[in-house]
């Protein structure tokens, strides 16, 4: 097999990628090692930053999101029980959120590529690359028990932050800057009318949480928790006690409750390898930074890289210039960086560290108290939440 691009991973960041190179007529194949319904069925993020829409828009899968998806211009900062609303809209000059789950993204994605002819290899084995500091990389893989190779000019590795793209950069040649946390969060998915119309998140003594929602029907909220826990240590009816406490508010507002019918713990983690590149490989998306889900920027950051990583590439092929590749990981790392910082931040104010730290509290509360009193602070989390200009 022969591509010009070989792209490992159908996540946000492999499926978009291969979108965008086709519109700009190169040609690409994606590889996957999962099935497809398990990835259109993996439930993750839910927030699209207003540029992400648009990319989703210009390239021609933005249809149903327009349609299902809802557009917030808003959300809520939630403390000493009482709500203070962040205008998104009204500090960035119009820019907005879209909540619109992951899983859909993947879906329009998918159909939008099988429909155009593009090629997905489902359900591949013992992915590895080879050759990848040379002008002739190769992707060897196995489907349906027999070895395959494909041969590519570029090798794109989206396949996530447990996959076999990073490993492939020596370790020497790479360095990773991590942190981990504390805490992780406990995510659930309830049948049941929506809460609010816009966002809530909470900061309380017990711990962090956050409303959000999935449609008018289904709810996603989220509490944080030991990353260490069983989800047996959750029955349903700790979890609404937990929701109820940290959530309650001095003019009554009631949270509605309904069957969870998903329980998922997620531990919590920043992470960042640099550069993003080694030859002809480039790291896009989880496979080269985490966020904690916080600011709600991974999915974001990942179409943040593709667009980067296609546009250099449409230029190579377009006019064999490789100073825009050669550049990716330091264009695409302004960036990730910029969203680490917004992401830890946002992190490191809304969750409780340490049982007996009441110094921190104390310095959360006065932090947010500024963020919902000063415009010029409020400002600062709008355009960050919504994300920043892509130039
Ligand atoms: C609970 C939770 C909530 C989140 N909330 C948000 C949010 O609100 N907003 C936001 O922007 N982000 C959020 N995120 C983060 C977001 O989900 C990720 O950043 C995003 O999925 C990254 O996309 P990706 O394509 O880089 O990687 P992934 O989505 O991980 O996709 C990688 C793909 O590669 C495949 N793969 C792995 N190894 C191989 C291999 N060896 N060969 C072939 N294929 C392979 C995997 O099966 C997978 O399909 C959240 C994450 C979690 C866990």
């Amino acid at each position: 097999m022969r591509t010009q691009v070989g792209i490992v991973g159908a996540g946000p960041a492999g499926l978009l990628l291969a979108r965008l190179l086709e519109r700009a007529g190169v040609d690409a194949v994606v590889l996957e090692s999962r099935g497809r319904e398990e990835i259109e069925a993996t439930i993750r993020a839910g927030v699209l930053e207003q540029g992400t829409v648009d990319m989703l828009n210009e390239c021609g899968v933005g249809t149903r999101m327009m349609r299902e998806g809802a557009l917030h211009r808003g959300i809520e900062l939630r403390f000493g029980g009482q709500g203070h609303r962040i205008d998104l809209a009204g500090l960035t000059g119009g820019r907005a959120i879209m909540v619109y789950a992951q899983h859909e993204v993947i879906k329009d994605l998918v159909a939008a590529r099988l429909e155009s002819g593009g090629k997905i290899h489902f359900g591949v084995e013992g992915v590895s690359l080879q050759d990848v500091d040379t002008r002739t990389p190769s992707i060897h893989f196995r489907k349906d028990g027999a070895g395959e190779r494909l041969e590519c000019d570029f090798v794109a590795g989206c396949d996530g932050f447990h996959g076999v793209s990073r490993p492939t950069v020596p370790s020497r040649l790479r360095r990773e800057f991590a942190r981990s946390y504390p805490f992780g969060w406990l995510g659930i998915l309830v049948e049941a009318p929506p809460s609010s119309d816009e966002l809530i998140y909470a900061w309380h003594e017990r711990g962090f949480a956050l409303v959000s929602t999935r449609s008018p029907q289904i709810q996603r909220l989220y509490l944080q928790c030991d990353p260490q826990d069983a989800l047996d240590e959750w029955p349903d009816e700790r979890i609404w006690t937990e929701l109820r406490a940290r959530l309650a508010t001095t003019d009554g507002w009631k949270l509605k409750e309904g069957r969870i019918f998903q329980k998922g713990i997620v531990a919590m983690r920043s992470f960042v390898v640099e550069p993003m590149q080694h030859g002809r490989l480039f790291l896009a998306g989880d496979a080269a930074h985490i966020v904690p889900p916080t600011g709600a920027k991974g999915l974001n950051l990942a179409a943040a890289d593709v667009r980067v990583l296609a546009s250099a590439l449409a230029a190579f092929y377009r006019s064999g210039d490789e100073a825009r590749l050669a550049a990716y990981s330091a264009t695409a790392l302004r960036r990730v960086w910029r969203a680490e910082h917004f992401s830890w931040w946002m992190t490191s104010m809304l969750h409780r560290f340490h049982d007996d730290d009441a110094f921190s509290l104390r310095l959360q509360r006065a932090q947010l108290e500024y963020v919902v009193g000063s415009k010029a602070a409020a400002t600062s989390l709008a355009e960050n939440y919504v994300g920043l200009p892509w130039d």
